[in-house]
């Protein structure tokens, strides 16, 4: 929507293809209904982050602001430089778009998912349940895995490939992990806030603080999910990511953070929790410990362990990973199509000219906190505005 916005501001004539029912359906599920849109801070990408950068360079958030001022949205900045519309309502960044769409009275031709694009001698034609469409030019945003059936399923990468360009394998990532049921037994529906670092053994590779939520199959809450991607890398590469939970937020000992933090020893903390465990020695029986401390669930899958035990599972409680959940629980893809094919000023195809790209088609994926939006607007801007020169 926002190359086909971009292409008709610059005087294209644009057509819209869409393979489902409407438009912009995954923006009505993001950011848990709110639409996190962008994000004012560093970006952190990952992929051809590289190559994402210079997409920013071309296109910055100012940018991506300014382009939805125009359509009307009020958009504000909260916590870790997270954009989000002022209402809180995702329906509002659709609905400008999909308003600026209909009153320039750019075609949407929509049920008619492109089984197949071809080069032609006048530039383009996509193939589709509804007819073949013609263009000289072509701009191809067709998403990522991720999200069940708000993504695709892989088909749509052979639009770029048969016509020559490379795939990196896609993975699911900012997705739930899955533990070894005895680390998470009974801790099921509890929420906590927490630090988690991600270990090759005990040495940090990753870490992430906020909300950690337990569940049967094993963790979630965006902390976790920051970390998936890093743990399902390690995972395909044969080794075995464990992950540390230190409840120092909790305690009172570190403050509540809610982001990406540096990785540390994962028992950076353990002689705090444990003079915190050994001042309420005096004060408490051993079974009641943790009472007034953690919740119920915790202090009783706790329960039984010496001072010291229960100081080192508050400290960095191990729980060993055996996989992430698949893309229909992802909110996006690792992989994609291979960026350095494209220009990142332009998104025009260094194979094939007319053809671009844009979005989470593209091997780029960020963090949660509005990153992942960002380059799909960005890069759907730029591409739009170069597709139509
Ligand atoms: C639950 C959830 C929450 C998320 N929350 C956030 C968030 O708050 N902030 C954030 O930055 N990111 C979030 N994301 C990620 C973000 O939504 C995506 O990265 C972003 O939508 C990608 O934009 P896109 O235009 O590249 O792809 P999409 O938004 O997926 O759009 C691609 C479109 O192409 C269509 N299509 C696919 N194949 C074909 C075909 N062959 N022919 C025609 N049409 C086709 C699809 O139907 C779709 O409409 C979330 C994702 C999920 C799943």
């Amino acid at each position: 929507m926002s190359a086909a916005l971009s292409a008709s501001g610059q005087g294209a004539r644009v057509t819209v293809i869409e393979g489902a029912p409407r438009l912009g359906r995954k923006i009505l599920a993001s950011g848990n209904g709110r639409c996190n849109l962008a994000n004012a801070g560093e970006p952190r990408y990952y992929g051809e982050a590289a190559w994402a950068l210079q997409v920013f360079s071309a296109c910055p958030v100012t940018q991506v602001l300014a382009f939805f001022e125009e359509l009307g949205l009020v958009a504000v900045e909260e916590a870790g430089g997270r954009i989000y519309p002022g209402c809180g309502q995702a329906a509002a960044v659709l609905d400008v778009l999909r308003a600026e769409i209909e009153r320039r009275h750019i075609p949407v031709i929509c049920e008619a998912p492109v089984a197949k694009l071809c080069q032609t001698s006048s530039g383009f034609r996509a193939d589709t349940p509804k007819g073949s469409f013609a263009a000289s030019r072509t701009i191809v945003a067709c998403g990522g895995m991720a999200g069940g059936k708000l993504g695709h399923d892989g088909k749509a990468y052979q639009l770029l490939t048969g016509l020559g360009h490379t795939l990196i394998f896609p993975r699911p990532a900012l997705t739930q992990i899955e533990a070894e049921k005895r680390a998470v037994k009974g801790l099921s529906g509890l929420r906590l806030p927490a630090r988690l670092t991600l270990c090759e053994g005990k040495r940090p590779v990753s870490a992430a603080q906020g909300e950690v939520l337990f569940t049967d199959y094993g963790v979630s809450g965006v902390c976790a999910m920051q970390l998936s991607r890093d743990a399902e890398e390690m995972l395909a590469k044969g080794k075995q990511p464990t992950l540390y939970i230190d409840f120092s937020p909790m305690l009172g000992i570190i403050p509540r953070v809610y982001d990406r933090v540096p990785a540390q020893d994962p028992e950076k903390n353990l002689p705090a929790v444990r003079a915190c465990i050994e001042k309420r020695r005096h004060i408490l029986p051993p079974e009641g410990i943790l009472t007034g401390l953690a919740p119920r669930l915790l202090s009783e899958k706790l329960r039984g362990l010496t001072a010291e035990q229960t100081a080192r599972a508050l400290a960095a409680y191990p729980v060993p990973i055996t996989g992430v959940r698949g893309f229909e629980h992802a909110q996006v893809t690792s992989g994609g199509i291979a960026c350095r094919e494209f220009s990142p000023a332009t998104l025009e195809s260094s194979l094939c000219p007319g053809l671009y790209c844009a979005g989470e088609m593209l091997n780029v994926d960020g963090d949660c906190g509005g990153f992942n939006l960002q380059f799909a607007f960005a890069t759907g801007i730029l591409a739009g505005k170069h597709a139509a020169e």
